[in-house]
Parts: structure tokens; C-alpha cells; sequence
């Protein structure tokens, strides 16, 4: 890839968490196969994994009446807060992405769906330190955080992140490692993909400054 006039190293750099930065599959998974033990309600794992990266609130709701999602959040988070510890890791590259941002003087930033506390408490298990985190945020309001921030890139795994990205101006980098192929994101406005951030220290290099 070739810098195109959008990607400048400098201004920050929007990461997103889940199946960017952090592989959460599992404990997502368990979380919600906990929650279906503990409440009798079906959840389907497969349908889950479908819509990785979307807010805990709305993948509820395909599974709980709306007057019961509040309670169900609580259940959830509870589960994952218990089982993130054993099955949270770093995805490979993600250190040295951060660390690629860093080294350019410029800001890495996580923008994620994550509940603010979940969202530290992965980042602390996976040994990430960006320099700010930005919890709470899907699709459009990923866009406007992106914005505030005046980014110049946002990576991330979902049609959504790409989304957000292309809405913001920012150059959207995606990333194959979550359950979206190079095909969805480059459909959703993915101006570059790569199968991992390890891809990411080189082609930020391209990135004029
Ligand atoms: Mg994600």
C-alpha cells in the first residue's frame, strides 16, 4: 500500500478492541453460554459470532426482551469479568502497532463498543497500553470520536469500524483476524486490509508525515 493523502503519521491513530487488538472470541462466547446457563435462555454461539464487535446492549436484544436487557448486561458482565482473566489474549502484532504509533509521536487510541471497565481490564490482561480509550462507541459514534480526535487512520475488524472510518475521513485499515473477510470490509469502505497487524508497523511507514 501506498500512502494516499488520507493515512499521515502524526495525527492519532483509532484502534479498535475486540478481534483488532484482543482476541475475545472465547470469552465473549463464554460469557454468553454463562448467561444462557443462568437465565434458560437459548443463545445461539454461532449467531454471536456472526456480529462480533457490535454493543452488548443490542446483541442482547436478539435474545432478551428489552425490559430484560438491563439485567442480562449485568449477568453478562459479571460472567466476563470472571472469565476474561484465563481467556483474553493479545492478537499477534498488536504490541508492535502501538507501539509503531508511538514511536511516530502520535497518539493510539482504542475506540471500542467495550463497557469501559471490560475494556481496561482486556487491555490490562493482554499487556496493551495505548494512550487513551475511548469506551462505549459503535459504528456512527465511533465516527464522531474519530472526528473529535481529528484521526488520521482507524483500524479495525468490523464493516462497522470501516464504516465509521470512511464517515470520519479517516483512513480505514481492516483487519481479517475477527469474523469479517477482506471482501466485507473492503464492501463497507476498507481502504487497506491486512490479515493481521503484524502487517501494520510497515505499511504505517507509507503513511506520509
Ligand atoms: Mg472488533
Amino acid at each position: 500500500m501506498t500512502a494516499d493523502g488520507h493515512g499521515h503519521r502524526g495525527a492519532p491513530v483509532g484502534f479498535d478492541l475486540d478481534m483488532t487488538l484482543i482476541d475475545s472470541r472465547r470469552v465473549i462466547l463464554a460469557s454468553f453460554a454463562a448467561l444462557s446457563d443462568a437465565t434458560g435462555v437459548p443463545i445461539d454461539p454461532a449467531a454471536v459470532d456472526r456480529r462480533l464487535g457490535i454493543k452488548l446492549e443490542d446483541e442482547l436484544g436478539f435474545w432478551f426482551p428489552a425490559e430484560q436487557v438491563p439485567a442480562a448486561v449485568r449477568v453478562y458482565r459479571e460472567h466476563y469479568l470472571r472469565l476474561a482473566g484465563p481467556l483474553t489474549s493479545a492478537l499477534p502484532g498488536a504490541r508492535e502497532a502501538l507501539d509503531a504509533v508511538k514511536a511516530a509521536g502520535a497518539r493510539a487510541v482504542v475506540i471500542t463498543a467495550k463497557h469501559e471497565i471490560p475494556a481496561r481490564l482486556s487491555l490490562d490482561l493482554a499487556g496493551l497500553v495505548p494512550d487513551d480509550l475511548a469506551a462505549d462507541a459503535y459504528g456512527p459514534e465511533k465516527a464522531a470520536v474519530l472526528i473529535a480526535l481529528g484521526a488520521a487512520v482507524y483500524v479495525g475488524d468490523t464493516p462497522a469500524d470501516m464504516a465509521a472510518a470512511a464517515q470520519a475521513g479517516a483512513h480505514a485499515i481492516g483487519v481479517t483476524t475477527g469474523s469479517f473477510t477482506e471482501r466485507d470490509l473492503r464492501a463497507a469502505g476498507a481502504q487497506t486490509v491486512l490479515e493481521s497487524l503484524t502487517g501494520f508497523p510497515a505499511l504505517y511507514t507509507t503513511f506520509t508525515l
